[in-house]
This record gives structure tokens, sequence and C-alpha cells, in this order.
């Protein structure tokens, strides 16, 4: 029947699983693969990666907008993109107390005013190192 034809579990697998009914996958290597990739998942090193991907993301999406410095850019835009402004790598305060995010050597600071949400592109300056490095 067809209803019966069960696919390997192992996500790298489309192998069709035969046998016993309550198995999972397709081989031991299948499954051994599986529990590996699966606990690769749950780890810090892991966890790191995925924060690693994000960063190197916002930063190719934050230098593509970044034509000049001090573009304005809707944050929808850039939220379609992928840009997640939850991950950066340090922050910065000017002296009138607004703060910009940065991914590597590009910022961004939101604007609430005016149309919609805004971001403010900056790349990093040499003066800035002041406030952040001791
Ligand atoms: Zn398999």
């Amino acid at each position: 029947m067809i209803n019966n034809i069960k696919i390997c579990k192992n996500e790298n697998c489309n192998k069709t699983v035969k046998g016993r009914r309550d198995r999972l996958f397709c081989s031991g290597y299948c499954k051994s693969e599986h529990h590996y990739a699966e606990h690769k998942k749950s780890g810090k090193v892991y966890f790191k990666s995925q924060v690693d991907e994000i960063l190197r993301k916002n930063r190719a999406i934050l230098a593509k907008y970044n034509t000049r410095n001090g573009t304005e850019i809707a944050s929808e835009i850039m939220l379609e993109k992928g840009f997640n402004p939850r991950f950066f790598t340090h922050f910065w305060t000017n002296l009138t107390g607004e703060t910009f995010y940065f991914c590597y050597d590009q910022g961004f600071k939101e604007n609430k005013s005016g149309f919609g949400d805004k971001y403010t592109l900056v790349t990093w300056q040499k003066e800035m190192e002041r406030q952040v490095f001791k």
C-alpha cells in the first residue's frame, strides 16, 4: 500500500524505510547521522555559528545600503532582506545621546520620527574608538 511508504528521517537522505513498522531510518548510518545533527543544533558551538552567520549577514545588508555615511532607509526594506536588529557587535552614543548599533564597521540607528520607521546608516569612524576601547 502506497500509504505505508515511509521516507528516512535523516534530513540528508530520501530513501524509503523498509522493514519494521516503527523504523524511522533506512540504515544505522542514517540514524546516527540524524542524532549527531540534532545534537549539534542543541550545542553551544551551533549557537555561536548561528550568531556569527546573523552578524555577517547584517553587516552585508548594512554595507549594501550604506551608500554614503548618514543614509536613511525604511527599516522595512532592511528587514525584508533578512536584517536582524537584535544582533550587533557593539554600540556607540553621540553627544546628543543617540545610540548607534554596529555590526563591525557598519552601524545603524532607529529613527521613529516621520513616516514609518527608518534607519540611519553610518560607518565606523576612527574617532569613535575612544568611547569603546579601553
Ligand atoms: Zn536514510
